[in-house]
């Protein structure tokens, strides 16, 4: 069991199951949405995920369609402003801004993407995977190699 919860804690929720491995988004939404160089992102099977208190203290904010479906949609503690999970259109997962979980977890980053937004007073000194922009359909989070075990 995986739990997470805001930074006043009226909200908190459960995940059953597997976390995807994380990426560091550095697309100028994710950096504005947690105010910080990049957005730290998982995904949770949505059937796994439950939240277990406050879900009437969260609110959602839908940003405008820029390219392509599904809309960049953040969801955040309406008292603190802790980025929550969200789930993007119809897709059978839950986003995860990774810095919310509480508990201790296996998943490790594995790359970094929109790099070609990142912010130029941020280097990236690793040696992990870099994606420009949007990494192709078949290796967005979570694949299903990414949600074994
Ligand atoms: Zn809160």
């Amino acid at each position: 069991m995986i739990e997470g919860s805001c930074l006043c804690g009226a909200v908190a929720f459960e995940i059953d199951g597997p976390l995807s491995p994380i990426q560091y988004c550095h697309a100028a939404r994710c950096r504005k949405a947690s105010g910080s160089a990049f957005g730290t992102e998982c995904a949770a099977r949505a059937a796994d995920f439950r939240f277990t208190r406050g879900e009437e203290n969260l609110s959602v904010y839908e940003a405008p369609l820029l390219n392509e479906p599904p809309a960049y949609k953040r969801r955040f503690c309406r008292t603190c402003g802790s980025p929550m999970p969200v789930e993007m259109g119809n897709a059978p997962w839950v986003v995860i801004q990774a810095g919310v979980i509480d508990s201790s977890v296996d998943a490790r980053v594995f790359r970094h993407i929109f790099t070609g937004q990142r912010a130029g007073w941020f280097e990236i000194h690793d040696e992990l995977r870099q994606f420009e922009a949007r990494p192709p359909p078949e290796g967005r989070l979570p694949s299903d190699e990414d949600m074994q075990g």
